[in-house]
């Protein structure tokens, strides 16, 4: 009898839990298992801030995918995909054709720019492996530059991050980490450094505890960031960046840098797949299926699931990622047994820690409010229980972090 074969696309934090999970619920004989990822390796999304800003050497944040598959169960296609044409249930990959029975769309997300001028081609994104290297490389470029060239560009010393969400926060910690070296490593004044964090919202990190934002700004703004809050990028050029506050005139800010952090979509594959998305997230079913289409689940940042308690949607993160993974391993091996009750989808909210940079952090973790090293400790215990879900202590020891002081 010809088995089933369920396509899993994404090899991201959604993905590969799924992948790992079904190999363990499901036998050889009871379904064919795909997993089809852009890259033959899987890269921690949430410790791309560190390979950005240089503090962690990019290969440190990522590790082969067949390390951690397995290949008896598993087969894995290294493919970009282009679109999913989900009425004849096959995946067109820039190398090929798939076909499915079942399939599970995590291919994450993609940056927002809410169609802001310029900010595509003359901004850089902490996005993946190469982006953040690429980054990383302009910064040092832009050193390296300032100290040899004879009349200096003092502009080329000042790094714009865009928003002052989760991931501009943990960047600009990482920042201020770096950028000592960094003067020291180039004969640079580090007076002469600046890094401004441009917001567009009232607050830094909004939704985060008022208490814990208050300590997270001080700590950055005594490392030497300035904060423009209440302030809206409104293009970005080959010179920096024009930004206004409210209805005062815009202005402009010169700087060699420009990140951009403020806004996450889902993949651009959703959409010119036709599936109806808001920002190009899903609207899942409890089940994590797609409304109208019972043999596809969409999870992780390309997927949209209401937090009933305040009626908004959760913000995309690998911890959802991941429990949204567990849970579609599960429904998938009940369809493969032919079991219809499917398990709905309830995110267990374990908490969040916001890195500030080494031995420094903010969170709430399991209602308690934590600041500093406790919090740091904290970031990597829970950096390393993700490493341990999808690989267990052999990848911890591989991958793990351990420089808890
Ligand atoms: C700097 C930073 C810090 C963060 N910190 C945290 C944190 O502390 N805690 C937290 O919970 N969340 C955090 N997040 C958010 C978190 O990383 C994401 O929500 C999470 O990665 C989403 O998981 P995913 O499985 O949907 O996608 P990803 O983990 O992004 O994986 C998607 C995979 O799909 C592949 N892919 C994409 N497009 C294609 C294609 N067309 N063809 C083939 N393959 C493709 C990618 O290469 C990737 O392997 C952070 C994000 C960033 C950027």
């Amino acid at each position: 009898m010809r088995k089933p074969k369920i396509v899993i696309l994404g090899a991201g934090y959604g993905g590969l839990m799924t992948t790992v999970r079904l190999q363990k619920h499901l036998g050889v004989n009871e379904a064919d298992i795909v997993l089809v990822n852009k890259h033959d390796y899987h890269y921690e999304t949430t410790w791309l801030h560190e390979a950005s800003a240089g503090t962690l050497h990019h290969d440190k944040v990522r590790y082969d995918i067949r390390d951690v598959i397995d290949r008896s169960k598993v087969d894995f296609v290294q493919a970009n995909v282009e679109q999913i044409d989900k009425e004849n249930k096959k995946i067109i990959l820039d190398n090929g054709e798939l076909d499915y029975d079942y399939l599970v769309i995590a291919l994450g997300g993609e940056p927002e720019t809410f169609g802001i001028k310029g900010l595509k081609e003359y901004a850089f994104g902490i996005v993946n492996v190469n982006s953040s290297r690429l980054l990383r490389e302009h910064i040092e470029y832009q050193f390296a530059t300032y100290s040899t060239e004879e009349e200096k560009n003092d502009n080329r010393l000042t790094i714009v991050v865009g928003g002052a969400g989760f991931t501009g926060v943990e960047f600009l910690g990482e920042l201020t980490n770096r950028i000592p070296e960094l003067c020291h490593e180039y004969d640079v004044d580090s007076h002469k450094v600046k890094i401004i964090c441009v917001e567009a919202a009232p607050t830094v990190l909004p939704g985060f505890d008022q208490e814990l934002v208050d300590y997270a700004v001080s700590q950055l703004e005594r490392k030497g960031v300035e904060f423009r809050i209440g302030t809206a990028i409104k293009e970005c050029t080959p010179d920096g960046i024009i930004v206004a506050k409210g209805e005062e005139e815009p202005y402009e800010i010169k700087a060699g840098t420009v990140v951009w952090a403020a806004g996450v979509r889902g993949n651009s594959v959703i959409e010119k797949s036709g599936f109806e998305a808001m920002r190009g997230r899903v609207k899942v079913q409890p089940d994590l299926r797609a409304p109208g289409y019972e043999d596809v689940f969409i999870i992780g940042d390309s997927s949209l699931v209401i937090n009933e308690e305040i009626n908004r949607p959760y913000p995309p993160t690998a911890q959802i990622a991941m429990q949204q993974g567990e849970l579609t391993a599960r429904n998938l091996a009940a369809l493969i047994r032919n079991k219809q009750d499917l398990e709905e989808f309830k995110f267990d909210n374990k908490g969040t820690v916001c890195s500030l940079g080494e031995h420094d952090a903010i969170g709430v973790v399991f209602g308690k409010k934590l600041t500093g090293t406790s919090a740091s400790f904290m970031k990597k215990v829970v950096d390393n229980r993700s490493l341990f879900m999808i690989g267990g202590a052999g990848l911890v020891l591989k991958k793990g972090k351990f420089n808890v002081f």
